[in-house]
């Protein structure tokens, strides 16, 4: 199975995928010698990659781009071209290490504050037993440390690496050491997620997820995102008139 064609949302791919489809995708880069980037995209990101070329060139270069935000469901529908589902990057963390387990292919947990990557690690690996991690390390996007951190991971032979480091960053950190990280085949941008599997941050009730309301529990939650949620409204203006535009 290859990745189907991107849907393209103001200038952005986004892959029509299901979870199911995601882990198969998944299961087919891990065969393959080279490493492969997954981004979890919502609204936010479509609009920083409106002014970060670069941002918008990784997009394009991804391996995957897995649809994570309602409001890319809803421009899709409004588009024409409908996503089948959400794959939230905080529901595939869990996923995923369930196949890490079930595959004896080892993550490496890179990002977020002191202590949780480690502490992430232990809860997955509470969940699933069988789940070997080549290594945590919480260090910093910061170029200054970007050599000792790939060599820490190329040290650990980590087959998959999971970075906490928020978008953009994340994914241009993944991008810059795209070529210097042999061992690993599959690297993704999980944001937030070490925050919610710890219970830093909570995720939103199955109910208010269903919904379409997440992003206002997480704004309700962390009220300091207010000035990046603007984003959101922002996004909803530039698909309907991206739709005006070209009727
Ligand atoms: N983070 C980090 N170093 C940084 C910036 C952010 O480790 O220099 C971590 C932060 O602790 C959090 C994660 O990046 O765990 C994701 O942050 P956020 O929730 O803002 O990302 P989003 O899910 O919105 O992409």
């Amino acid at each position: 199975m290859n990745a189907p064609q991107p849907i393209t949302i103001l200038q952005t791919p986004v892959h029509p995928v299901t979870m199911a489809q995601t882990l198969g995708l998944v299961r087919r880069f891990m065969a393959q010698p080279r490493l492969h980037q997954i981004c979890t995209t919502n609204p936010e990101f479509v609009m920083a990659a409106q002014r970060d070329p670069l941002f918008r060139r990784i997009l394009w270069e991804a391996d995957l781009c897995i649809p994570d935000g309602v409001g890319l469901l809803l421009a899709g529908r409004w588009l024409g071209t409908p996503l089948p589902a959400r794959v939230p990057g905080s529901a595939l963390i869990y996923h995923l290490a369930e196949l890490c387990a079930r595959e004896g292919w080892r993550p490496f947990l890179l990002g977020a504050a002191e202590g949780v990557a480690k502490e992430t690690a232990h809860i997955l690996q509470h969940i699933y037993p069988a789940l070997q991690v080549a290594g945590v390390y919480a260090g910093s996007p910061a170029l200054a440390e970007n050599e000792a951190i790939v060599q820490r991971i190329n040290a650990s032979s980590a087959d998959v690496l999971l970075v906490a480091y928020g978008a953009p960053r994340q994914d241009k950190w993944i991008y810059r050491n795209r070529q210097k990280l042999p061992t690993v085949r599959l690297a993704i941008g999980v944001g937030g997620s070490f925050d919610f599997v710890t219970g830093r941050a909570k995720r939103a009730p199955l109910w208010v997820q269903n919904l379409g309301l997440e992003w206002l529990h997480r704004l309700a939650h962390e009220p300091w995102r207010w000035r990046r949620m603007l984003a959101l409204p922002r996004f909803a203006l530039r698909v309907l008139f991206s739709v005006k535009h070209e009727t």
